[in-house]
Parts: structure tokens; sequence; C-alpha cells
């Protein structure tokens, strides 16, 4: 039984899901202004365990992870610039050419971590209708009010008949405190009140028009517009980044309740920050690094290169709701693990089978239930993981015969070893692929020379012919000449 910790309860739950056999997922993506980073392969990461799992355990998931590429403005409170527009202002190309191109650089960073692509990849700018009318229902509800053909959510309001601030466990009070440092309320009544709608400045490129203004609609009405529309009135769980508890989710349940009347989302699940040596990562502290920079090792902070897997390992290493810290060495380390592991799996394909062995499919059953319950237990990955190093010990000791396995337990092994490694943690063996980039690379150089040969027969240039054949059979090459031309294989 799979139990989450929810944020909401703030304990472990069993998981239930609201119809039998399906899940509803709701993971909010990025907003596509900048290259992916480590804070948007962690949640990935996350969250594509929790969808392999829940597949793996023979769910149907609808996966929805948004784009956010409107309305996301650079001071997650309702000011400053929109974060797209501004970068495309800078660079002199139009906003969506910004989203595009981040988006497809985001979508190519996650394959090479291999996150499986959600099941809907909606856009925000694609679902401005659906915002509008969720800002209506607000609106009609009364927990919303029009200003200057802005459209802000009633906070104070809102918070006599419910608890604005559950989900971050802050009462209204605490959020008051803690935004009064900011000057003046403007079009807002009150400071903590969040924008729906905001009306465009002159200059703004991105906008639609609404009932209230000429604009474009709050960051946090995306999320619940297109998680209804995708999802329902009510779904299973909805995750992030822990950063994103308030507000941004904090809104979502208070628009969802305000709009429909009572909360949408089941569970919460919310991944732990990543740090870099032991620091926030930042721009202004020069400790950003991106994916690329680390699958490439272009980065002051880096030693070397690191791959999509290391990545992925590292991460899955340490569990979701712990806070992850990057550093060069360990790094080095996740990279040393999962080579680890996967010469173990390699030397799985040379072990001996003895029928009187010490070893049976019990073995295989044990490890097999371990890493399941870890699964189970709030997606335990480091516990996952440890088990299956507990396992590459007795592979050693299998290779250099100082233990047996009978055929079956064999059997079971290599399987409870790939399902694990392969389906669940989602690793791929990176040098097994180069190995496959290799041979396609030399059996197309072959494939080129038999051309070379032939193009010499026909023009009855046997010297040249001979050479290639006599050439290719010396490097262990047998090649045959048939009605359609040669083949050739590599003689054993
Ligand atoms: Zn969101």
């Amino acid at each position: 039984m799979l139990t989450i910790y929810n944020t909401l309860t703030r304990r472990k739950e069993e998981f239930h899901p609201l119809v039998e056999g399906h899940v509803g997922m709701y993971v909010c993506g990025p907003t596509v202004y900048g290259d992916a980073h480590l804070g948007h392969a962690r949640p990935a990461v996350t969250f594509d365990i929790l969808f392999r799992y829940l597949r793996h355990t023979g769910y149907k998931v609808r996966y929805v992870r948004n784009i956010t590429d409107v309305g996301h403005l650079e001071h997650d409170a309702d000011e400053g610039e929109d974060k797209i527009a501004k970068k495309a202002r800078l660079e002199e190309v139009e906003p969506m050419e910004v989203a595009g191109y981040y988006a497809n650089r985001f979508h190519e960073a996650m394959q090479k971590l291999g996150c499986l692509p959600p099941s809907i990849e909606p856009l925000a700018s694609g679902h401005i209708i659906e915002q509008i009318r969720l800002v209506q229902e607000i609106l009609d509800a009364g927990f919303a009010y029009e200003s200057n053909g802005s459209v802000y959510f009633d906070v104070e309001k809102y918070n006599h008949s419910h608890h604005y601030g559950k989900l971050s466990g802050r009462n209204l009070e605490d959020v008051i405190n803690a935004s009064r440092h900011l000057d003046g309320v403007g079009e807002k009544r009150n400071q903590v009140d969040f924008a729906l709608w905001k009306k465009a400045q002159p200059e703004h490129i991105m906008r639609w028009p609404s009932p209230w203004s000429d604009g474009f609609p709050g960051w946090h009405c995306e999320c619940t517009a297109m998680g209804r529309k995708y999802l329902g009135q009510h779904f299973d769980i909805h995750g992030g980044g822990m950063d994103l508890i308030f507000p941004h989710h904090e809104c979502e349940i208070a628009q969802a309740v305000a709009s429909q009347g009572d909360e949408a989302v089941h569970y919460w699940m919310h991944n732990n920050m990543v740090t870099i040596g032991g620091q926030k990562m930042g721009k202004s502290l020069g400790n950003f690094i991106t994916l690329n920079q680390f699958f490439s090792g272009e980065h002051p902070l880096l030693t070397s290169a690191y791959s999509p897997m290391t990545i992925r390992f590292f991460i899955l290493q340490a569990h979701y709701r712990s806070t992850l810290d990057f550093s060069d060495d360990a790094l080095a380390a996740a990279k040393k693990g999962l080579d680890r592991l996967f010469e173990a799996l390699a030397r799985l394909d040379n072990i001996n089978v003895a029928p009187e062995a010490s070893l049976t499919e019990e073995f295989a059953n044990q490890l097999e239930a371990k890493c399941y319950a870890a699964l189970d237990d709030d997606l335990s990955t480091p516990q996952v993981v440890s088990l299956l190093f507990e396992a590459c010990h007795t592979i050693s000791a299998l290779a250099d015969h100082k233990t047996t396995i009978n055929q079956k337990g064999l059997e079971r092994l290599r399987s409870v070893m790939h399902t694990f490694t392969f389906d669940l943690l989602g690793l791929q063996n990176e040098a097994a692929s180069g190995n496959a980039e290799r041979e396609q690379a030399y059996s197309g150089a072959v494939d080129m020379l038999l051309e070379l040969r032939a193009k010499a027969k026909s023009a009855k240039d046997w010297i040249t012919s001979d050479q290639i054949r006599d050439g290719l059979s010396a490097l262990g090459f047998e090649v045959k000449d048939t009605k359609d031309g040669a083949t050739w294989r590599l003689a054993k």
C-alpha cells in the first residue's frame, strides 16, 4: 500500500484514488524564460518516479504538467515585468519565441534525465478563456473585486469563512506581518490580496481582452483552471517544489474553494529544495548551474562533466523531502555508485547456476518485497538504492564463485534488478548505449567499404575490389557475395 506525505495534513497517508484504478496528477511546470537547472530537475525526477510507480502498480495515470508562458511576474507578488516579456525585450524577439525556445530546451533536458513526458502539457497562454471564467466565478461568489481594470482576490474576506494559509501553516496575521514592509497597497484593498487579472500597461505585449480590461491572468490562475479542465473539479495529487507552497499553491486552494465551494486537491506533495555547496542556488551567488552546464562540465564550480544519469541518480539518492546539496565531490561519488550498479548488472549476465545452490528465488523475492516496501513508504528512493547496492555485493560474490544460485533464482534476481533500476528508478546505462552507438558507427563504415567495393567491381577495378575484401577478411569480417550484393558478418 502506497503511503505519501500530504503537505496539507502534515502526515503520511495511505494513497486511495478518488476513482478506482485511475489517478489524476498535476505538477507545476517551468516558467520558460531560461535554461533548466537543478531546481527544475528535482521535481521532474521526483514526480517521474511517482508517475512510473503508479503506472507500474496498475493505475491508469493522467499526468498533467503545465508550461507557464505568461503571467509570471518578476516578483512572485503582483509586481514587476512578466519574466518572459522581459527576456523578449532584452533579446529583441517575440515573447512566444522565448517561450518556445526554452520549452524545447526544457524538453530536451528532461528527456536526457530519463523523465517520461507527461500525458498533457498545457500552456497557460492557451487557456486564457478558462482563466477568465475562473476569475468571473470568484467575482460572482463575492471573493474578488475589480480595481482599475484589474481583479484581485479578497483574502481578508475569504479568511472570514475559510483558512487562508492552511497549506503553508500560516494564519492571515503572519501573512500580513510578513508583507508589511512593502509600501503602499495601490489598487489593492489589502496588501495580501493577489491578482487574478492584471490590466496590461500600454507597453505590455502579451495581452488578451476580458470583461475588465485588456490584460493577462494572474500567475496562480493557470494551474487552478487547467487542473480543473484536464483532471476535473476534484483530483488526486498536486505536486511541485516546496517553494511553490506559498503563495502559489495556497492561492490555488483559495481560488478553488472560492470558485467551486470546496477544495480540488486530495493530496498535496512537495519536493524539498536544492542547495549548492550548502548555499541557496542563485544567479547573484555565482553558483547557478544549468543542466546543460552539468552535462558539458562548463562551469567554474565543476571539475568535470556529469552525465544526465549521474544527475538523476544523485537526485534519487536523497529522499525527495530532504534538502539536496550538490557539490562536485558528491556528484563524483554518485557517478562511482552508478558505475558500480551497472557493473553488477553486467556481471549478472555471466553467472553460472548450480542446482544445489545456497541462493534460490527466495533471495530475489525478498529483495523485491523490500524495494516495494521502500517505494510504498513515501517513495523512499534512497532505500531502494541502498537495497540495490546490497544486492550488488551478492552479485559480486556470485561472480567470484563465493556463493551459488540456482537457475530460477538467477532469473528472478535479474528481473528484480532490471525492474527497479530501469523501469522504476528510470536509470539508463549510458555506457551501454554508447556501445550501441559505436556498433552502429562501425557497421556503417563496413557497409560503406562494401559499397566502394561494389563500385570498383562494376568498374572492373579488381585490384581495389580484392584489396577491400582481403582487408576486411584480415580484420575478421566474413564477406559473402550474393545476387543482391555483398553481405558481411563478424566471424567469431
Ligand atoms: Zn502551478
